[in-house]
């Protein structure tokens, strides 16, 4: 029989982030949405608490957890706040894991201690203005010049790019006709231009810029693994991405639900709790399994990954799952509040705008149908 207890370790991370979430988090997740504000002193927490690096190896700085106890993380910093959640989750998932994947010995030396102790921040620019889900679309140009590859084109969207704290980006490009390749661009670099923080609907308090790259120019030494390989890399960093985003799917949904349940429990109508009534019963039963259900994907496809097995088809179910779960939760919950629910001091408010981008982010649900699509032999 398949033993669904989780281990005492996997535990203890979701007892500690959540201690941490709920005790650091909470109170300022509210001032830091409303002001547009990156948290830069939550991050700094973060970090020594070993979650800035979670599943890369201690030798690199990090924290050399399984990709489940970083589910875990992901999921019980969503459930509280997604700004900050999606903050480590590029960071770890899309801005340090190429690096360590793909990286050479020095290339790993020279970034990831300092990315996987979260003292700086990473970002992977693989969006353009023409090229979303066709992702292998990349415009941008790299040409090998003199030792070094000049880089011309722009990316948009980009988390993590242009915070204090940032490092650098990792960036697809045409280093020649069909043939991507990416490149490390530290922050700083002549010529890479980073816009001002973009303004969303959503996840108010993360980073996210548009970049610009005229005549930037970087040491030929910054391509990452084999020239020609990006678009080979940039799936597999997609693969392993949506083991994190689907947790936060899962952290959302079981967010809601509990803002919920609480509020069911002090709201009176008609003389009476309104969780006395059947349908508002009903709701959170629906609720409750469903996210039963996506806690048994997010964390099977984690496992399958743990393993050392294939779990592209998994993750990239999961994330579709939990991408249109936490969308149903997050509007039921904000029923469930009636009109308080629609104020900016109710966190589900919040939520219910966090939300959307869920389905959106790391391959919209139509790209994960693709997918799951291609995986069924389709
Ligand atoms: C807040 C935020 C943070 C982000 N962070 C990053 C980041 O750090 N790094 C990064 O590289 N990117 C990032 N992104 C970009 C994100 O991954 C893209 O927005 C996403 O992949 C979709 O691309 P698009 O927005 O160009 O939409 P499009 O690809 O233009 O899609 C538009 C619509 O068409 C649909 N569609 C497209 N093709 C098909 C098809 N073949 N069949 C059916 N339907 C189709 C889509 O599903 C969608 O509904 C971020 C985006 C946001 C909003």
């Amino acid at each position: 029989m398949p033993d669904y207890d989780l281990s005492q370790e996997h535990e203890l991370v979701r007892r500690t982030v959540r201690e941490f979430a709920e005790a650091k988090i909470a109170p300022v997740a509210e001032e830091l949405d409303r002001e547009h504000r990156f948290p830069y002193e939550l991050v700094a927490e973060l970090a020594e608490l070993g979650l800035m690096g979670m599943p890369i190896p201690e030798e690199y700085g990090g924290a050399g957890t399984d990709t489940l106890s970083y589910a875990i993380a992901v999921e019980e910093l969503t459930r509280i706040d997604s700004s900050v959640a999606i903050t480590v989750a590029a960071h770890t998932s899309l801005g340090t894991m190429p690096i360590y994947l793909f990286g050479s010995e020095e290339q790993k030396r020279k970034w990831l201690p300092d990315l996987a102790s979260g003292r700086k921040l990473a970002a992977f620019g693989l969006t353009e203005p023409g090229a979303g889900s066709d992702a292998g679309a990349t415009r941008t140009r790299a040409e090998l010049r003199d030792g070094g590859w000049v880089i011309d084109g722009a990316k948009i969207f980009i988390t993590n790019a242009g915070t204090d704290i940032s490092a650098c980006v990792t960036i697809t490009a045409l280093t020649g006709d069909d043939e991507i390749s990416n490149l490390v661009v530290p922050n700083g670099t002549a010529g890479y231009v980073i816009s001002e923080p973009m303004r969303k609907l959503g996840w108010r308090a993360s980073d996210t810029r548009e970049l610009s790259f005229q005549g930037c120019r970087v040491p030929e030494e910054n391509l990452l693994g084999p020239r020609g390989q990006g678009f080979r890399q940039f799936l597999e960093i997609l693969d392993g991405g949506r083991i994190s985003v689907a947790a936060m799917g899962l952290g959302l949904a079981q967010g809601a639900y509990d803002l919920a349940y609480a509020y069911a429990h002090e709201r009176e109508q008609f003389g009476r709790k309104i969780r006395e009534f059947q349908a508002i019963q009903f709701r959170l039963a629906d609720m409750a399994t469903e996210i039963d259900a996506a806690r048994s994907m997010v964390y099977r496809a984690a496992w399958l990954k743990d393993e050392g097995r294939p779990f592209a088809k998994e993750a990239a179910m999961a994330k579709l799952y939990t991408g249109e779960l936490s969308h149903r939760v997050a509007n039921w919950s904000l029923q469930i509040h009636g009109g308080y629910g629609f104020m900016d001091e109710y966190a589900i408010s919040r939520l219910y705008r966090d939300q959307k981008i869920l389905e959106i982010g790391e391959g919209t649900n139509e790209v994960q149908r693709m997918v799951i699509a291609r995986h069924l032999g389709l």
